[in-house]
């Protein structure tokens, strides 16, 4: 490889569309298809890349949410990319006009490719903002609490399945878990029976009932008005406490899961994308 050509085997030299973003040694490289483009990933060894200093903010409970990306305890809420409600309606759209075209003709064929590669590009998007949101909770914090969601048992219901699915949260935990691994940080995972939602952070009462569709409520025992994730943010941040403290002095620590990660390797591989043009 050189610049921005790679020598495939079979094919001989072709332009990639950037450049390698890493140095070091190539170790392997998989080129793969999405959609109709084509796209090379590179393993390459590296040395320690410099990365942000880690900033010891202490503890942070993150409820991954339904209109938001997520919410922290430390009541910063993080919107989820602007980029995709527009790709939705073009999605819709294209579904649509899909439907309409003659089956075995060219232009079903071209709207076809259109819309896998919209597809492709709502899940680069998505990936994109969990990456973001992973690093710098990993980078900011030394402990991380988030909620374990029962992800088989929610699929019943068929709003709830969509968002879920939609904001990958089996990718979120296991970028968080990887990124704090590497900048030593704690990963501390609720047990799924925590009522992280219901459960009042100010006095303590758990409420019998609390449909999805509510986004804010009072509590009736204090009377506090809570916003539902801000809420589950402090709670689950309030659980990684109590968990690392329990954990640290040996007290029965019950149902609860805790992910401890070890510090990273000196060494890492990096892998890097490029697109073919
Ligand atoms: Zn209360």
């Amino acid at each position: 490889m050189t610049g921005r050509r790679i020598r495939i085997p079979h094919l001989g030299w072709v332009k990639m569309r950037e450049e390698l973003r890493f140095r070091g040694k190539i170790v392997s490289a998989t080129i793969s298809r999405q959609a109709d483009r084509w796209f090379a990933s590179i393993t390459v060894d590296t040395e320690d890349l410099p990365k942000r200093p880690v900033e010891h903010q202490g503890v942070v409970g993150v409820d991954l949410g339904v209109l938001s990306l997520a919410t922290l305890s430390t009541g910063e809420r993080i919107p989820g990319p602007k980029a995709l409600r527009r790709d939705q309606r073009r999605l819709r759209r294209l579904s649509r006009s899909l439907a309409r075209k003659k089956k075995g003709s060219k232009n079903r064929a071209k709207a076809k490719t259109k819309l896998a590669r919209l597809h492709a590009r709502i899940a680069n998007v998505r990936q994109d903002s969990l990456h973001q949101l992973t690093s710098e909770l990993a980078r900011r914090f030394d402990v991380i609490g988030i909620e374990d969601l029962n992800v088989g048992g929610m699929v019943r219901n068929h709003r709830l399945a969509r968002s879920i699915a939609d904001m990958g949260f089996r990718e979120f935990r296991r970028q968080v878990e990887y990124k704090a691994a590497r900048r030593g940080a704690l990963v501390v995972v609720a047990s799924r029976f925590f009522p992280s939602s219901k459960l009042c952070s100010a006095c303590g009462r758990i409420q019998d009932k609390l449909p999805l569709t509510v986004r804010v409520w009072t509590c009736p025992a204090c009377r506090t008005t809570h916003d539902r994730d801000q809420n589950a943010a402090t709670n689950l941040a309030r659980y990684a406490v109590s968990s690392t403290v329990s954990a640290c002095g040996g007290e029965g620590s019950g149902n609860r899961h805790m992910t401890v990660v070890k510090p990273a390797p000196a060494k890492q591989e990096v892998g890097a994308k490029a697109t073919l043009a």
